[in-house]
């Protein structure tokens, strides 16, 4: 065949792997499948320069392969940078699982994940993430050791939410000591989206220290209750853009700087849990940098809940997740000032950092 004459386009869709969009030198791609229980996985080990792929397994009803494919692709490499920023000595992997978690995860199907994880001998190493529960984990155990996020009973770290939500909120400091000259959020107003896991805590940490809390998110309940126990102001509308204030804390959903919202944004601080939150990481981050906004990029302050896995394998305690967790404090603050010298956006200043760790394997 004459590949000359096919177009990129087509050649994606004859080359899903090797030619996908989110394709980036990934090291090994499995496919994962078992009849009898039905399991339909894919596990992607971007690069493994600096120790084994970590990275947690999702499970998510895709609309189809493709759709899981690139997932696992684009957050595999995601966990390639997060762990080099954070200078952890591991590579970037993720898992997906094809299905709805709620009506086909079943423990059978979970033994048989955790026998193909076995199967790669360490080079990739498991936990939850959507979809998934510590008992889940609990069960790939039984079959493999290369798994975290495991019950504490077993030796686990337990669960990496508010370790990952203290990360945010020292990120949320730093940026706010680069913008507004103190890491004192006294007096600010500051809007959380999404407030599950990380971001209930992040709102009881802004709140104790006087900040004026903001939050949004999809599930009524959830704000009527973290509203009254925290005294925080509900805001309804999901359009939450244009809202008048210091520092916007993502933490439900990637993709919210775009090109309709990046214009209406009036906060002066970004910062927040959620992954990706640039739609386009080289566009948007350079129009933030350009706009003035000091951006906290989500892969090194988010990166709590990976230092809390780690702790599982490195066998440290608590007082050592907690220190290296602050020290994303600094780091922050250092990508800043790099970003201003180098006269980048924070997001490349974090990513040319991780990427020399990974070329150097150190
Ligand atoms: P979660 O599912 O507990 O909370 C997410 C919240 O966002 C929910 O309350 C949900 O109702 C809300 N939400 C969903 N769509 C929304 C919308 N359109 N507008 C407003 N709110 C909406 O998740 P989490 O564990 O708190 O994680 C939050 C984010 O941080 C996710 O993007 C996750 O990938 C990322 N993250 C989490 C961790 C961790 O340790 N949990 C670590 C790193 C990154």
């Amino acid at each position: 065949m004459n590949t000359d004459i096919i177009e990129a386009k087509d050649l994606a869709k004859i080359n899903p792997v090797f030619g996908n969009f989110s394709f980036d030198n990934h090291e090994q791609v499995v496919f994962c499948n078992d009849k009898e229980t039905g399991l339909k996985a894919i596990i992607g080990i971007h690069n493994t320069n600096l120790g084994p792929a970590l990275g947690g397994t999702r499970m998510w009803n895709y609309k189809n392969e493709a759709e899981a494919l690139q997932d696992v692709l684009r957050l595999s490499r995601g966990m390639s940078y997060k762990a080099a920023i954070t200078g952890l000595k591991l590579g970037g992997g993720k898992a997906v699982i094809i299905g709805d978690a709620k009506t086909q995860k079943t423990d059978a199907l979970m033994r048989k994940f955790g026998e193909f994880v076995h199967s790669l001998g360490g080079k990739y190493i498991t936990a939850e993430d959507v979809g998934m529960e510590t008992r889940d984990m609990d069960i790939v155990n039984d079959v493999t050791p290369y798994v975290t996020g495991i019950s504490e009973s077993r030796g686990g770290a337990g669960n990496p939410s508010p370790v990952t939500a203290y990360g945010v909120f020292m990120g949320i400091k730093a940026a706010s000591k680069y913008k507004f000259g103190t890491d004192n959020l006294s007096g600010k107003k500051i809007l959380v989206q999404g407030i599950g896991h990380v971001g209930e805590s992040i709102v009881e940490m802004a709140a104790k220290e006087g900040a004026k809390v903001i939050i949004n998110d999809i599930n009524k309940e959830q704000l009527e209750r973290v509203s009254k126990k925290y005294g925080a102001t509900i805001h309804h509308d999901l359009d939450i853009y244009g809202l008048d204030v210091d520092i916007y804390a993502p933490c439900a959903l990637g993709a919210t700087i775009n090109d309709d919202t990046i214009n209406r944004i009036k906060a002066q601080v970004i910062a927040g849990a959620a992954n990706n939150q640039l739609q386009d990481e080289v566009k948007h981050g350079r129009l933030l940098k350009e706009k003035g906004i000091a951006y906290a990029p989500d892969f090194l302050i988010n990166a709590g809940g990976i230092i809390n896995v780690y702790a599982e394998i490195a066998k440290y305690d608590r007082s050592e997740i907690i220190k290296q967790t602050e020290n994303i404090f600094n780091t922050t603050l250092e990508i800043f000032k790099l970003s201003d010298e180098k006269q980048i956006s924070t997001h490349q200043a974090a990513f040319n950092i991780a990427q020399a760790r990974i070329d150097a394997k150190k």
